[in-house]
């Protein structure tokens, strides 16, 4: 079994929030998935939730990422959130 049958036996089992089964997500598209990485920063990975320190100045943010599976590598997006300490590089290289 090849890893895109594997994601894909992952996706047919799938639940969703009512705890209904899916059944049609057999079609699922790999590249360009968009993955909610939850409170972690997109660039630097780090906590950002409430109480880590990181939560006052994040921001909302999605990037461009790789996922690996077996080597094989699939372009998608994660969506979470900026913390400052990114900001302020990301800010660092819009005015070099
Ligand atoms: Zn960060």
């Amino acid at each position: 079994m090849n890893i895109k049958d594997n994601v894909k036996k992952v996706f047919t089992n799938a639940e969703n929030q009512n705890g209904e089964h899916l059944e049609d997500c057999t079609d699922i598209k790999i590249n360009n998935l968009n993955i909610d990485i939850g409170e972690h920063c997109t660039h630097c990975n780090k906590d950002t939730s409430l109480g880590s320190g990181l939560f006052v100045n994040r921001i909302p943010s999605d990037a461009e990422a790789e996922l690996i599976l077996n080597d094989e590598k699939f372009n998608v997006t994660v969506e979470g959130y900026m913390c400052y300490d990114c900001q302020l590089e990301y800010l660092d290289y819009l005015w070099v």
